[in-house]
């Protein structure tokens, strides 16, 4: 039996996955398609996503569930088969890892709206939606339950509880930041910045303090967001950045990262404490190989430096 994520990875850090949204493009999932949907009608093309970021080195894999809660679903006439996509993402990442057993972290992101008085839904229904989805995870099999790509702490917050109520072992909150106007610092949509998103999760019970996406929050950016995370809170943090910057090219959305780019910024990123690092938009399993090279040379490096310590 493997431990808890939020424990196992305090003696040694993992590797995530890439992302999941762009890679469905390149399978062909139309723009506006619902790509959950998939977890149902094209589990094979889901599947062979996972296994490419597991065969790249992926220690944890995110699974195909983004827009899976019931407010998510509705617009695309889906909301009858929350149960389903949610437990069959869980499955299909599950199947990925073959024998090896990596982690499955049931992925929940934004319900797409605001918040009443400013938006459309109530905190009932959004709890609602998330509590319902939450579920199906937990009982789909999934080890930990990651609220991703939050930019409102009210909205963080009713997807941690929701993860709570169901159960969840492990429980990740993870903010998207941009970088301001001027450069010269970063918060999220809502003008949260990391040291409060920080404190909140970790008053509340979150295991794992995260980031991912963003706008400009390229790896120098990411490596300082770990360590205002690390200036207050103990608890484990994980990052996703993006690939770069989208950009328009002949009609398409292309990241401007490469893995090679990428991956120079990950060392101090990992030697700052990061204990769960993966990527986000518009990378690929070509980043992945890339960022578990460079894992790889950093466990030696610390395996040497403890042998030695010890000696
Ligand atoms: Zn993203």
């Amino acid at each position: 039996m493997k431990g808890p994520l939020h424990e196992v990875i305090l003696h040694r850090p993992l590797l995530g996955d890439g992302a999941m949204g762009t890679q469905l493009m390149i399978a062909r999932l139309e723009q506006g398609n619902c790509g959950e949907a998939w977890n149902l009608n094209h589990p094979e093309r889901v599947l062979a996503i996972h296994q490419r970021y597991v065969e790249a080195g992926s220690e944890c894999l995110l699974t195909n569930t983004f827009g899976g809660s019931r407010i998510m679903l509705n617009r695309h006439s889906e909301a009858d088969h929350v149960g389903e996509i949610n437990k069959a993402g869980v499955s299909i990442a599950r199947e990925a890892f073959g024998n090896s057993d990596g982690y499955v972290i049931g992925d929940i992101g934004p319900f797409g709206g605001l918040l009443a008085p400013f938006g459309d839904f109530t905190e009932a229904q959004v709890r609602r939606a998330f509590e319902e989805q939450a579920t199906a995870l937990v009982e789909g099999g999934a080890d930990a339950i990651i609220v991703e790509t939050q930019t409102s702490l009210e909205e963080l917050l009713i997807g941690i509880q929701a993860a709570q109520a169901a159960g969840a072992t492990s429980i990740i909150g993870s903010m998207a930041y941009d970088v301001t106007l001027d450069g010269s610092t970063f918060r999220t949509m809502m003008g949260v910045e990391p040291e409060k998103a920080a404190e909140i999760m970790e008053e509340h019970g979150a295991n794992i303090v995260a980031l991912n996406c963003g706008t400009r929050m390229d790896m120098q950016r990411t490596l300082t967001a770990v360590e205002r995370y690390r200036s207050v809170t103990r608890l484990p943090v994980m990052v996703q950045p993006n690939a770069g910057q989208p950009k328009l090219v002949n009609m398409k959305v292309v990241y401007d990262e490469t893995p090679e780019q990428m991956v120079q910024g990950l060392m101090p990123i990992l030697e700052a404490g990061a204990n769960i690092v993966g990527a986000c938009c518009g990378s690929t399993p070509d980043h992945i190989r890339a960022f578990r090279r460079v894992m790889d040379e950093f466990l030696e490096l610390k395996g040497i430096a403890l042998a030695r310590s010890s000696a």
